[in-house]
């Protein structure tokens, strides 16, 4: 994308965000042997990673574990020398529940087991068998998932599985959210199968053939100390090249590079560099003062829907929640009626994660579902949540530990007509030599896809910054 070579000779790096995103790329630079220095507006590396132990319980306030679905993954952890404090979470909490009727229902885990569940309707398993003789839609129409889903597999389906699983994704709305964008995957099992039941089972064997593991199939990691054990260690090991309380106000293109002015509170420090690599969420990167002779903008990213979302962690007596929490965790879909999104079951997924004797829930409120109960206060987000986990899971008693962060902007969502900013993106790239930008805003929300995005985005700058030394 970037083509044009520059003329600055030394190799150095700015990088705005120290989220999993601007941290992998850092490392992975550094390894390289580029000269980096990573600004982060806040006072601690890691973004949304937020790690706390406290009362002997280890909360997770924003995202709690990392699907292990490529090889970049797990090479990012051997290299910052984590692969001893890893854990993978337990087999038994492959289980998952959804909530139907107002109780726990236990996702089959086989086809055959499907046949039998009281999770759906005769009606919804039949109409799975219709599935693959629906024809395929233009591959020109952007349709939203709630669309496509209805067009393929009807009400009950998007009610009672893509609902939900779209709350626990993106907190967000099927009805909203882009098929295009948002699950590029499902969009192409249709165009190139013809259908998706088709489509995964051919799609399972052509990945086992390239030696990939789908997101199903993934094992879910985190560490001794929860997530941040990560993003604190690639932190660490950046020593004085991050920056913190050091948010980057002002990128002026010259013709040896990018200037790159910080604002802090200590006033305006400015410095020089090759290239610079934009790893802050969207709505930070509009208020930019972007200064470059192609005249880019990128205010227009400040219309990227982030909606908030409340994580809810809470303690309870083991004897006080009679459900087995055998499992994951449970969704909850809209049509239930209840305050919650849905609930990890966080002391059964890794170990260590309570006190001998209590388990801990992390439960989710708000998104696009409900924006404004993420909003209230923290009293009114436990009372909420301990009534739907008393009618759902029979929960007595009160918590022993309770904890809530509200993320205001949580996750950006990838709504029908997402593609403008993409192009944006993508022009501001080709228009401005050494500008670089990756994170959850442009390739995919989950932790994986933010660290394949930083592993590529330095990729992309090393062979950048090669083709411009030499040019
Ligand atoms: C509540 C919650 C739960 C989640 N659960 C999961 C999960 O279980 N599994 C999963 O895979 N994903 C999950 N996710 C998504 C995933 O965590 C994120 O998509 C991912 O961590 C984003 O990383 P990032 O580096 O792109 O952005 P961020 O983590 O947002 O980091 C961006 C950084 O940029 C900094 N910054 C802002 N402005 C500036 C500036 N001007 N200059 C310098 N720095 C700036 C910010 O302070 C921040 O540190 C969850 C997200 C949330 C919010």
């Amino acid at each position: 994308m970037n083509s044009e070579p520059s003329p600055y000779k030394k190799p150095s790096v700015a990088i705005a965000g120290a989220g999993i995103t601007g941290l992998t790329a850092a490392f992975r630079l550094r390894q390289a042997g580029v000269n980096v220095t990573l600004y982060e507006a806040g006072s601690r590396a890691g973004g949304v990673i937020q790690s706390v132990r406290e009362h002997g319980f280890l909360a997770e306030f924003g995202p709690n574990s990392i699907l292990e679905t490529s090889g970049k993954i797990s090479s990012l952890i051997r290299d910052a020398g984590l692969e001893p404090r890893r854990m993978y979470s337990d087999p038994a909490a492959e289980n998952r529940y959804l909530v139907r009727g107002a109780r726990p229902v236990s996702l089959p885990a086989s086809p055959l087991k499907f046949f039998g569940t009281a999770l759906f309707s005769l009606g919804a398993k039949l109409r799975l068998l219709r599935e693959p003789f629906i024809r395929r839609a233009p591959a020109d129409i952007e349709e939203s998932v709630a669309q496509f889903v209805l067009r393929r597999l009807g009400q009950e389906w998007l009610d009672y599985a893509i609902n939900p699983m779209i709350a626990g994704i993106y907190a967000g709305d099927p009805a909203r959210l882009s098929v295009t964008y948002g699950f590029p995957k499902l969009q192409a099992l249709e165009q190139r199968y013809g259908s998706l039941i088709l489509g995964q089972i051919r799609g399972a064997k052509e990945r086992k053939a390239r030696g990939e593991v789908s997101k199903q199939e993934a094992k879910k990691v985190s560490f001794d100390e929860g997530l941040q054990v990560l993003t604190d260690t690639l932190a660490a090991s950046l020593g004085s090249a991050l920056k913190l309380n050091s948010p980057v106000a002002r990128l002026e293109q010259n013709t040896a590079g990018w200037r790159v002015t910080v604002r802090a509170n200590s006033g305006e420090t400015a410095s020089d560099h090759a290239a610079v690599l934009l790893a802050a969420p969207a709505y930070k990167l509009a208020e930019l003062d972007l200064r470059s002779p192609a005249g880019l903008s990128l205010v227009p990213l400040r219309d990227i829907h982030y909606p908030p979302v409340a994580s809810v962690v809470l303690g309870f007596r083991r004897e006080d929640v009679p459900h087995p929490l055998d499992g994951f965790g449970m969704l909850v879909p809209a049509v239930e009626r209840f305050s919650i999104l849905g609930t990890l079951f966080s002391s059964s997924l890794f170990p260590n994660r309570a006190p001998a004797g209590h388990v801990l829930l992390t439960t989710y409120v708000g998104g696009v579902r409900a924006p404004e109960l993420a909003l209230r206060p923290e009293s009114e987000l436990v009372a909420l949540t301990v009534k739907d986990l008393r009618t759902i899971l029979g929960v007595r008693g009160e918590p022993t530990y309770q904890h809530c962060v509200l993320y205001g902007k949580a996750i950006p969502q990838y709504e029908v007509g997402y593609g403008r900013f993409k192009a944006l993106m993508d022009e501001a790239e080709a228009k401005a030599p050494g500008l670089f930008l990756a994170g959850h805003f442009r390739n995919g929300i989950s932790l994986g896809d933010s660290i394949l995005a930083g592993h590529d985005v330095a990729e992309r700058i090393r062979g950048w910054l090669g083709r411009s030394q030499s040019g």
